[in-house]
């Protein structure tokens, strides 16, 4: 799943939003039948509520708990 710039027309598919969009989520093979299409505000909202559950890698701080690497 990647995430693209649209530099097309086409509307924001957030329900309610009447913006165009701005990026599209694009899936090649499951979770979604077709592709996403989010402006900046609603992806930026849809990010923000991610973060809630998932903390980007780069941000966790390191620990070394003596697991399966030395
Ligand atoms: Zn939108």
């Amino acid at each position: 799943m990647i995430v693209e710039k649209v530099n097309y027309k086409i509307k924001c598919d957030a329900n309610g939003c009447k913006n165009a969009a701005d990026f599209a989520i694009v899936n090649k093979k499951f979770i979604f039948s077709g592709n996403i299409y989010l402006c900046k505000n609603c992806i930026a909202n849809l990010y923000g509520e991610i973060s809630k559950f998932i903390t980007p890698k780069s941000l966790k701080p390191i620990y070394k708990k003596g697991g399966k690497d030395e």
